[in-house]
């Protein structure tokens, strides 16, 4: 897993090892190009040099408490509740049907049984696209035809999940409408919906981020905890980017728990988020 991550945060090593050339120690002057470059906020990187002890050489395990103290937002435990409904939100482009996708590969080899619901029903593409995944991962999948309501396919993948006995529901939903009112009416009104068909559902609603925008993402994560109350975010690409100190003002700005990252295009390119292995990574990416 670890191997699979550093892998993914590749970009970002990289750019470290330039940094590094030629430098025997950590300095804190180097500490502080390093996280900049892999997009680790101003801020977050002053106070990170503030809070580490005087010596201008940096330690490793010194510099691994310091950063800990940014993920606070622990994953939700796994809940007991059958079928578990998971709403996916995201722009489009962020890598929400790539990681719906994924994440039903995930539980479908944890031998969970899992039902797609194809509430984007926007555009067209959206509900060819998750069926193409269906198709390909040979998973159950509910939907209608492009301008449909979305809350119906809610409902109805709910619905058919209580009678089937599924393991898990995931929803996918619209990116955009003609604007953010319609956008936001829609999402509320699938969310209504939801806990129509079964109390407390949503069970989770978790927003996909484009890894690649950094800090960027937080303006648009905001914008959708607004709208419905995000319960953790998923960050894809971040193979593709070399800002992978982003995940710090995820976590410390939105205050909330990174669940999964996506590091390739292919399915099952996604990790179960863990703040140990990540900061193991990054810390092996600044000192080795
Ligand atoms: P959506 O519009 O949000 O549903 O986005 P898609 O799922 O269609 O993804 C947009 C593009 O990003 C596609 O070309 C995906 O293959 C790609 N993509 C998604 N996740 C990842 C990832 O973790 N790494 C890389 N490199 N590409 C990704």
């Amino acid at each position: 897993m670890l191997d699979f991550l550093k892998k993914g945060l590749q970009k970002t090593f990289a750019n470290f090892s330039e940094l590094k050339k030629g430098k025997e120690k950590i300095s804190k002057d180097l500490l502080e190009e390093m996280l900049l470059e892999a997009d680790v906020s101003y801020e977050i990187i002053e106070e990170i040099l503030y809070y580490l002890p005087p010596s201008d050489e940096v330690k490793k395990e010194d510099l691994l408490r310091v950063m800990k103290a940014y993920f606070i937002y622990d994953t939700p435990k796994a809940s007991e509740e059958k079928p578990f409904i998971q709403l996916v939100l995201g722009v489009n482009g962020a890598g929400k049907t790539t990681s719906i996708a994924k994440l039903a590969n995930f539980y479908k080899q944890n031998n969970q049984n899992v039902i797609l619901g194809a509430c984007d029903t926007f555009r067209a593409g959206a509900i060819e696209q998750l069926k193409l995944w269906a198709k390909k991962l040979e998973l159950d999948i509910v939907a209608s035809a492009q301008g449909h309501d979305p809350s119906a396919v809610a409902y109805d993948a709910i619905s058919k999940a209580l009678a089937k006995k599924y393991d898990r529901v995931i929803l996918d939903t619209a990116g955009r409408l003609q604007n953010q009112k319609n956008l936001a009416s829609e999402l509320e009104k699938i969310v209504r919906i939801c806990a129509k068909a079964m109390p407390n559902a949503p069970h989770q609603k978790i927003l996909v981020l484009d890894g690649t925008q950094g800090n960027a993402g937080i303006l648009q994560a905001r914008a959708f905890n607004e709208l419905v109350k995000l319960d953790g975010v998923i960050i894809t690409k971040l193979d593709g980017t070399a800002k992978g100190g982003a995940l710090f003002s995820i976590a410390k700005e939105l205050e909330l728990p990174i669940l999964y990252i996506g590091v390739g295009e292919g399915v099952e390119d996604l990790l179960e988020f863990s703040v140990d292995e990540y900061l193991q990574a990054l810390l092996e990416g600044i000192f080795e």
